[in-house]
């Protein structure tokens, strides 16, 4: 791969294969899903002889393109096709601002004023990273390009070997706003380049794509470190190893290389046992997974977290929901900034968020943990991200907006209650009442302290919906289908 002079502009990425789907289908309940992604497989490989699929994108970690993609990669393996899986850096550092100013467009929100210097920038880095990847392409293979950053790139790749292309967007908001008009716009000429493109949601679907757009939602692994089930004392290894709980019993495993850092008083970061164990085994637990992005709501949820607590007086319900409430601590849970190299703004966003904690009165401060999760192990990350989650009684993904939300599905398989902000891709997988809450407003914290609350009140609901959870993503959000969905639309565009 080529060098450029800020190093490598073009990465390979090696992934492991992990799971087999023999091992997949051991599983009674994931048996028929495989059964149907190989039944897909032997109609579609032998349509793609030959032929390379070229996977591109702009980060190997962090997010959930980067989640997804390596088991995707290794299913299409298994199914005997040849995938590539390769992530572009760019030369120039305006470059991943500039593709994130896109991005919040695109989800309807930012400042306008995209000018000439953003479309030179745009195209250079473009241009570059073409050229750079083109001729590894073999004139029959497949490219498939995720989201704005790399999009120029396959544009320009796509013009240069005449090969097909396929654009997939994760990104979306329901109906447009000016910001976004202006970024389809900018993006226009490129995304038109495709001989397809690929959307989570019908509304996303820009007109001047539609004549040529396929809708599929992504999909999550239930085997992953992420999603497959800890028993109890699994769960509370992983959180001693990850300086998540406190213990004074002997865990099997050593401490993991890299440990979940805390928020202090002092401004500093230290293992999250300290100032005192957070009590995520004992106590009721509101958690937020996610990047520091501004769009993930975070700052609302901060402030009907402080709500819920402050209306203590004013409650008359029964003494357990006031109890519940009054334990309750709230959990900030998101990567390592440093460790996410397309997410310029995370930096920003946690700091951001560090300030509002740093103003609160120590009591509250002592509630809510905002907390970093190193990057440095893939494993050790989603084994910490798969414990605190099944240690929460809600999870929240109070998103303003949201592409999908693979953190919701990733929750719903672990048959928790789910309350989300009513983005549209949170609405594709919670029903209101059936599978979890959501709030039509998730930037107003009254909102948002009221919804908590209320699902403070039943454990009886709460568990109804997470059970509904469950058998709603088993249905519609595993990744057999997904990567079923892609072979079709691979096979289809071959011939
Ligand atoms: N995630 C993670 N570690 C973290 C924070 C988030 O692995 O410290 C994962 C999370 O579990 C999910 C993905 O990052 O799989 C986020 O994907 P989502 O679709 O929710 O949002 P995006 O980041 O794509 O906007």
């Amino acid at each position: 791969m080529q060098e450029g002079s800020g190093g490598t502009l073009i990465e390979r990425v090696d992934v492991a294969p992990g799971y087999r789907l023999e091992d997949y289908a051991e599983y009674n309940y994931l048996a028929p899903q495989v059964a149907d992604l190989e039944a897909a497989a032997r109609e579609a490989v032998p349509r793609l002889a030959g032929r390379k699929i070229w996977i591109v994108s702009s980060t190997r970690q962090g997010g959930g393109v980067a989640e997804g993609m390596p088991r995707v990669v290794s299913l299409m393996r298994q199914l005997g096709l040849p995938v590539e899986w390769v992530v572009i850096h760019s030369p120039d550092p305006a470059f991943f601002p500039l593709t994130k100013r896109l991005h919040n467009q695109l989800h309807g929100m930012g400042r306008l004023g995209l000018g000439r210097g953003d479309r030179e920038l745009y195209d250079a880095v473009s241009d570059r990273l073409a050229d750079a990847l083109a001729n590894e392409i073999g004139s029959r293979d497949i490219l498939i390009v995720h989201d704005p950053q790399p999009l120029g790139t396959g544009a320009r790749i796509k013009k240069k070997r005449g090969i097909p292309a396929i654009w997939r967007c994760h990104i979306g908001v329901d109906g447009t706003t000016p910001a976004s008009e202006e970024a389809w716009q900018f993006l226009a000429a490129d995304a038109s380049a495709y001989d397809r493109s690929v959307f989570t949601l019908a509304d996303y679907v820009p007109p001047f794509l539609s004549a040529a757009a396929t809708i599929m939602t992504p999909g999550i692994d239930p085997l992953t470190h992420k999603n497959r089930e800890l028993s109890v004392h699994k769960t509370s290894g992983v959180l001693v190893d990850a300086a998540l709980a406190a213990t004074v019993h002997p865990t099997l495993a050593p401490p993991f290389a890299a440990q979940a850092l805390r928020l202090q008083a002092d401004g500093g970061f230290r293992p999250a046992v300290f100032p005192e164990d957070l009590g995520l085994l004992f106590r009721p637990i509101v958690t937020q997974v996610s990047r520091w992005d501004r769009l993930k709501g975070f700052g609302p949820l901060l402030d009907a977290f402080v709500l819920l607590k402050e209306r203590r007086q004013a409650r008359t319900r029964d003494s357990r929901h006031q109890l519940c409430i009054d334990h309750a601590r709230l959990v900030f849970a998101g990567p390592d900034p440093s460790g996410v190299q397309d997410d310029p703004e995370a930096v920003e966003t946690l700091a951001d968020l560090c300030r509002r904690w740093s103003g609160l009165p120590a009591g509250l401060q002592h509630e809510i943990a905002i907390l970093k999760l190193p990057m440095t192990s893939v494993k050790e990350n989603a084994l910490m991200v798969n414990a605190l989650q099944r240690c929460s009684t809600i999870v929240v993904q109070n998103s303003l907006r949201e592409g999908f939300g693979l953190t919701v599905a990733e929750a719903m398989w672990k048959a928790l209650p789910v309350m989300g902000g009513a983005a549209a891709g949170i609405r594709a997988q919670v029903a209101d009442g059936i599978t979890g809450r959501l709030v039509d407003d998730p930037a107003n914290p009254k909102a948002v302290a009221d919804t908590l609350d209320a699902m403070f009140v039943d454990h009886k609901e709460r568990e109804v919906w997470g059970r509904n959870a469950r058998d709603r993503v088993s249905r519609a959000f595993l990744i057999f289908e997904e990567v079923r969905r892609w072979l079709q639309l691979l096979a289809t565009l071959a011939r």
